[in-house]
């Protein structure tokens, strides 16, 4: 088997996801053929460092000797079995792990098998919490604007990501959009922080005059990932937390991309020192092996669903591959990996190298912001770095950075004008400097005319 040959195979037979497969004209499917750490090789020993995790999973890279290890143990004993009237013990185990990392008072996992079902079953549960409370008037959930939660029809519409919405829009509830505390925003000379309280001032109005309708608020903390790679500082969730407790609304974090030290912290809202009432985890959850995702919640929610039968108060939602045996195997050994090698403290230095990497690039006429929290660091390139005038969309010139970059060893996949670093943890040094390299050379040739 050659490239040509299952490039040419796969167009005729596979639809891909998020694609314009008339893209595929011009621009070549990559065949991969193997896995190794941050490598990823196609039939013809050409390789590329994954840069972006496979979009944001893979933690540890590809083929890590300890995950398929007990990938192997697991399936010896038990492949899968069904989780409503019985138990295994790695859902058991998963389930007193997460608890025991997540922040203090999630003491329930109700799991689900990717991130857009772990929100779904999220907002199905609020709901059902104030209906059982005997409040169903609480039925509408607040988002952020540019926010992101998955692509099913409850996700969908909770999130704010025009390109991907707007034509499902006619099916879509309603939702109350809040504006987002994105830095990127902010006036010149003001800090993160403030912009973030200036912008909190609209969350607070919102709930103040509309709680009696609000089930829930749900926010990706810290980084609005496929909104750009947007960050924010942790105090708005700090005064939304406050919020949601004065005004009785859920606050859902969905920490499916951001769990797992993409942030610097293990989740997201340790930065924040707050407890969400739900925390929706998927992707690292497994390392980037298995599609697997779990809802945590508090026992004040699980509560108010205990009751007898008959006056049902029970969430009655699953999914056929509910908390996979070999899914929870995979992420038990992701927390042993965190905890064994101290992978958030020694994640620091690997972080501090990102950063430098690209310091460079600070003062370039068409970059208009780097960002960083943590593990994540965006490149947003700009027509006019004055006034941050972004190139026409149109001009796709993030595909360019894609193009170049696939030349020289490295699978950078930006979203629009944003070219951004998630690796793996398990990167080296050299190799951060190499994409940094690479990055600077795709931006120069993208913006160009
Ligand atoms: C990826 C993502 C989702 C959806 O997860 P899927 O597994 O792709 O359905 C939801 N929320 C956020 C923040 C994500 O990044």
């Amino acid at each position: 088997m050659g490239n040509a040959d299952l490039v040419a195979r796969g167009l005729k037979s596979v639809w891909h996801p998020c694609t314009q497969m008339k893209d595929h004209e011009s621009l070549p499917l990559v065949p991969i053929k193997r896995g190794e750490g941050v490598w990823l090789e196609d039939f013809e020993n050409n390789r590329y460092i994954d840069a972006v995790s496979s979009w944001w999973v893979n933690l540890f890279g590809h083929a890590n000797p300890r995950i398929n290890a007990a990938i192997v143990e697991q399936i010896e004993q038990l492949e899968h079995v069904i989780l409503a009237g019985f138990t295994h013990e790695p859902v058991v185990r998963l389930s007193e792990r997460l608890i025991e990392v997540t922040p203090p008072g999630l003491n329930k996992c109700f799991y689900a098998d990717n991130g857009s079902s772990a929100v779904e079953a999220a907002l199905k549960m609020s709901y059902h919490y104030w209906k059982n409370c005997g409040q169903p008037a609480k039925k509408n959930f607040v988002n952020l604007s540019n926010s992101y939660h998955g692509e099913t029809l409850g996700a969908l519409a909770l999130g704010d990501v025009a390109l991907y919405k707007e034509t499902y829009h006619p099916l879509l509830m309603d939702v109350i959009t809040a504006p987002s505390p994105d830095a990127y925003h902010r006036e010149p000379g003001e800090s993160e922080e403030s912009y973030a309280l200036r912008q909190f001032a609209e969350m607070e109005k919102i709930l103040a005059e509309r709680h009696e309708e609000i089930c829930a608020v749900v926010v990706e903390p810290l980084i609005q990932c496929a909104g750009g790679m947007r960050m924010h500082h942790p105090v708005y969730h700090t005064k939304l937390r406050e919020a949601c407790d004065r005004y009785h609304v859920h606050l859902i974090a969905d920490e499916i991309a951001v769990g797992f030290g993409r942030t610097g912290t293990m989740f997201a809202l340790e930065q924040a020192s707050i407890t969400p009432d739900f925390m929706c985890l998927s992707k690292g959850l497994t390392a980037g092996y298995l599609p697997l995702s779990v809802v945590l919640t508090t026992d004040k929610v699980y509560d108010a669903f205990y009751d007898d039968y008959n006056t049902l108060k029970a969430f009655l939602h699953s999914h056929s591959y509910t908390g996979n045996p070999i899914g929870c195997a995979v992420a038990l050994a992701t927390l042993d990996i965190f905890r064994d090698d101290r992978v958030i403290e020694s994640n620091r230095e690997l972080s501090a190298c990102m950063s430098e990497s690209v310091a460079h690039l600070a003062d370039h006429p068409n970059v208009g912001d780097i960002r960083q929290c943590g593990m994540t660091l965006a490149i947003e390139m700009v027509k006019d770095k004055t006034s941050k005038t972004p190139f026409p969309w149109q001009e796709r010139r993030g595909v360019r950075v894609y193009q170049h970059a696939l030349t020289r060893q490295a699978l950078l996949r930006p979203l629009g004008n944003v070219v951004y670093f998630m690796p793996p943890y398990i990167i080296t040094k050299d190799q951060i400097r190499h994409l940094a390299q690479v990055a600077t050379e795709g931006i120069e040739i993208a913006v160009r005319d």
